[in-house]
């Protein structure tokens, strides 16, 4: 990945948390060296990492959007019937408005995190 820096810049800190704590080590040394230097310069050092994952673990949302369970991120791929997936923002809006006329748990819908890699099937 070329401007891994840009992109993770549309991240939360809380998402560096637990993009760092899951997905670091699946790539590849220069990227996991500019990853960690990129994380240094948000001001992020272990300490706050684990804290940002213990609190969001159990965070609760009244909103009822569609987010990741483990990362509570709703950088998500969603997969219906036919498989699509969408990484700008401006798709995920789309998104968050075509979920909001389905049924979230009704298992139609299905999951790749783009945070922490969690699949939801
Ligand atoms: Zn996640």
């Amino acid at each position: 990945m070329d401007n891994i820096e840009e992109y993770l810049s549309q991240f939360e800190d809380f998402e560096l948390a637990f993009f760092c704590k899951y997905k670091l080590e699946t790539y590849m040394d220069e990227s996991q060296n500019s990853i960690r230097a990129y994380i240094k310069k948000r001001n992020l050092d272990e300490e706050k990492m684990k804290a940002l994952i213990e609190q969001y673990s159990n965070k609760k949302f009244p909103d009822g959007d569609l987010r990741c369970s483990r990362c509570k991120s709703k950088r998500l791929d969603i997969h219906k019937e036919k498989s699509f997936s969408f990484t700008s923002l401006n798709s995920i809006k789309y998104i968050e408005e075509l979920i909001r006329y389905k049924d979230i748990n009704s298992g139609n819908i299905s999951f790749t995190c783009n945070v922490c890699g969690l699949d939801s099937k």
